[in-house]
């Protein structure tokens, strides 16, 4: 993307910017806008369904949101997310949808470019973040309307492009390109740099000179590199007041740390599913595709294979009845493409042969070795061995969030610092009103990595974020 951006960090700077943003997400996005000098209002005369917000909107009118105290607007504020200021965004943006109702939001947008903070996104792909890795054809698992970011509604942007949803969700190819317009359209372009990768975010040595002895925060250097058309590394280093991590948490695909898993046939994206099919190495005719997983990953690839006539096996641990498998938590007529994969999984597995043509399931198999001849050896419930044939195996066990870029790998920032970062139950401890570490002043953390693991709610860490950046850079002294 913005081109004298990437000439700008070529030469790497020593003059700090007031914020870096790590991740070029949903969430770096959200907070970009924000950071951008884009202020929400409640629009005048707009009336909120939640009669307590209601009331407490009409206090101060006229006043920002962004200006306002959003522990007191959130307090009382109840949904499906654990963060206050979360919801409170999402009541603003989406007032009725868990209502089932399509209000339109009570926000009006302002750009006041004299409160714009100067900041820089950095992201290793294009923007649109995780969505960019995701295979285009699938469907998303929420709304897509849940997908929208401030003030471009999903289904307007689609209706432009004669796209529409389906079944009320979008495909994530849609929504990776909407987030790549959104930064166009929104006039956002010149903060992202992509393609740059950070490597490392240190906090600043008392011994260095010049800006930080001005500075009343915390310094920090940013270094990575940018990566050129022809793959090379050109490196950067740059220092901000603030650093925002905005990384998510699914660079790293988790591992079943069995011996085999890096031979050249075995992967852990679905992309390589499709690399294979455009190869031809993997077609109708060949020997199974092993999949490994019994996620929603897991069954987007079969789905996706299925598609394509591919044969399957797919293996997992859990046995299919269990309850905490994924599929018992989706509401039948809401996700059916979801439950098919279900089915196929408790009809067709290896002890009662059924009616799926190319596909069977292996539950309670436990991967032993991969084999270089494309055999894979399980450990079946009885515990006797197996052993399939395989074209390509795909292992889709969930992913883990990659803060090797700081110190200790962030496992000081945690909530518990003896278990590791996990975005559901060990997440990145920050104030729930700032989005700021409560143990590194100067750094923030969105997305799932400070817990939120869904679009809808990740835009509330960056309003928190915006709130507390927009206010500090007001105190700086002149
Ligand atoms: C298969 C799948 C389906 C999903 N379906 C849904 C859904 O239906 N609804 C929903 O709400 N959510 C869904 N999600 C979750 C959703 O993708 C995330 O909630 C959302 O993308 C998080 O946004 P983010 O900006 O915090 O992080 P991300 O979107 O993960 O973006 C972070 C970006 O930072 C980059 N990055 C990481 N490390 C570095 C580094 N060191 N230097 C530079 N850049 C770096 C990453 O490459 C990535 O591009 C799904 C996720 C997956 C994987």
């Amino acid at each position: 993307m913005s081109s004298w951006r990437r000439d700008s960090l070529r030469a790497s700077s020593s003059e700090p910017l007031p914020v870096i943003i790590i991740g070029n997400g949903p969430s770096g996005i959200c907070l970009s806008y924000l950071l951008s000098g884009h202020i929400p209002y409640v629009k005048p005369g707009a009336i909120h369904p939640h009669p307590l917000l209601q009331r407490k909107l009409a206090e101060a009118p006229g006043v920002s949101i962004l200006d306002q105290d959003l522990e007191y607007l959130s307090e009382g504020l109840e949904g499906r997310s654990q963060s206050p200021v979360a919801l409170l965004f999402d009541a603003l943006l989406r007032p009725d949808t868990d209502f089932g109702g399509s209000m339109d939001s009570v926000l009006s947008w302002k750009r006041h470019k004299e409160r714009a903070v100067p900041h820089l996104v950095l992201g290793r792909n294009l923007p649109g973040g995780a969505w960019h890795s995701i295979e285009g054809s699938m469907v998303t698992l929420s709304q897509g309307q849940w997908m929208s970011l401030p003030d471009l509604q999903v289904k307007d942007w689609m209706r432009k492009k004669c796209r529409g949803l389906r079944n009320s969700r979008a495909t994530a190819g849609d929504i990776a390109h909407y987030y790549r317009d959104y930064v166009i359209k929104k006039g956002l372009s010149h903060n992202f740099v992509s393609g740059a990768v950070v490597t490392a975010v240190e906090q600043a040595e008392a011994e260095h000179g010049g800006p930080e002895a001005q500075a009343p925060s915390p310094l920090f250097q940013v270094k990575g590199y940018l990566t050129a058309k022809d793959h090379s590394h050109q490196p950067f280093s740059l220092w901000a007041r603030n650093v925002v991590l905005a990384t998510g948490t699914f660079d790293s695909p988790a591992r079943l740390g069995i011996p085999g898993e890096t031979l050249p046939f075995v992967h852990h994206e679905l992309a390589a599913l499709e690399a294979a099919l455009r190869a031809g190495t993997v077609n109708p005719h060949s020997d199974p595709v092993l999949i490994v997983g019994a996620g929603l990953s897991a069954a987007d690839a079969v789905l996706f294979a299925r598609h394509y006539n591919i044969q399957v096996i797919h293996a997992f641990r859990r046995s299919v009845h269990d309850p905490g498998l994924v599929f018992n938590q989706l509401p039948k007529m809401l996700y059916p493409e979801y439950h098919k994969v279900h089915q196929m999984m408790r009809d067709q597995s290896i002890l009662s042969p059924s009616p799926y043509e190319g596909y069977r399931s292996l539950p309670e198999h436990r991967p032993l070795l991969f084999k270089e001849d494309h055999q894979a050896v399980f450990q079946d419930p009885q515990g006797g061995q197996q052993l399939f044939g395989v074209s390509l195996v795909l292992v889709l066990i969930g992913s883990h969030p990659n803060l090797s870029y700081l110190p200790r790998a962030g496992a000081d920032l945690v909530i518990d610092p003896d278990q590791p970062l996990n975005p559901k139950r060990n997440p990145i401890d920050v104030d729930p009103f700032t989005h700021e570490s409560t143990h590194q002043e100067g750094l923030y953390a969105l997305g799932p990595l400070a817990g939120d693991n869904f679009v809808r709610f990740v835009q509330g860490g960056a309003l928190a974020a915006a709130s507390s950046l927009l206010r500090k850079e007001t105190r700086k002294p002149p």
